[in-house]
């Protein structure tokens, strides 16, 4: 898509809102925002985003927050066709990016069945919005090797199935998405399969908003933190040695004390 090229009439764009600050939205996300006749929204896409769109534009809540009534992916599913056959030129804006926990993949398959032509535009996801905050990250070399994203929720009365085993790695960090209501069981589980209760914790609630909250904790004592100190807007947790908060100054001093020795050596994390 070229600068002056427009989202087409009959097309649908599921487009990545990132984690709230319209700052942090891709220059694409914007265009094709502002290109939209129509556009359906999860609950998660703040007032700031939505004011880009042209006024004449249609904005449609389409739900979505734990808890609350919403939509259900069918009817969206179906809402989104019935625009696209209209000619509107359709945006589904999530937040987010929107192959993370997004639903992108049954609304893809939808449209594509129907003949519609769908395309995404990726988005800044929670977990690197959380880390950016926070000053630290989701990789570090020789302490987190691998970046697990999972998602703590569970259909109504259903356990968790996770594997706890695979996710509960000392060289990993893990970023629970919706993992609010499960925080105690997450951590239990975490812990039964061998991850030190000292395991360091950062929670992220309203990750890049102006009622943003960051709160350090480790994983024994990650439910009644949550449950104490996170209140109601949507949060990621993000899990591992990695995330201890002043790590990433200490690792920089530490470069910065060997490119005194050894000018060059430093490498990424
Ligand atoms: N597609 C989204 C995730 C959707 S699932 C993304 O890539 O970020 C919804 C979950 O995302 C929430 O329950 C929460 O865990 C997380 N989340 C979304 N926005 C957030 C924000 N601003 N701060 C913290 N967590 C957020």
């Amino acid at each position: 898509m070229s600068p002056d090229e427009s989202i087409r009439p009959g097309e649908v764009w599921l487009v990545g809102a990132g984690p709230g600050d319209p700052d942090l939205l891709t220059r694409k996300a914007e265009r094709l925002i502002r290109g939209a006749t129509m556009i359906f929204h999860d609950a998660l896409v703040g007032p700031g985003i939505l004011a880009l769109a042209r006024p004449d534009t249609v904005l449609i809540s389409v739900g979505k927050r734990a808890g609350r009534h919403s939509r259900d992916q069918k009817s969206i599913n179906a809402l989104l066709v019935e625009a696209a056959r209209g000619g509107e030129r359709v945006v589904r804006l999530k937040g987010g990016d929107p192959s993370i926990f997004g639903r992108a993949g049954e609304e893809m398959a939808h449209l594509a069945a129907n003949g519609i032509t769908a395309r995404i535009c990726p988005g800044v996801t929670a977990a690197s919005a959380a880390a950016a905050s926070a000053g630290v990250s989701l990789t570090l070399r020789g302490l987190a090797r691998r970046l697990e994203f999972v998602t703590a929720h569970a259909r109504a009365g259903e356990p968790l199935t996770l594997d706890w085993k695979r996710i509960a790695d000392p060289e990993a960090v893990v970023a629970v998405y919706m993992g609010k209501a499960a925080a105690r069981e997450v951590a239990a589980k975490l812990m039964a399969a061998g991850l030190p209760g000292g395991t360091p914790v950062l929670a992220v609630e309203n990750a890049s908003l102006p009622n943003e909250r960051i709160f350090a904790t480790r994983l024994d004592l990650l439910g009644l933190a949550v449950m104490t100190a996170i209140g109601d807007g949507p949060a990621v947790l993000l899990i591992g040695e990695a995330v201890r908060r002043g790590r990433a100054a200490a690792v920089a001093g530490r470069q910065a004390a060997g490119r005194s020795h050894r000018s060059g050596t430093a490498a990424a994390d």
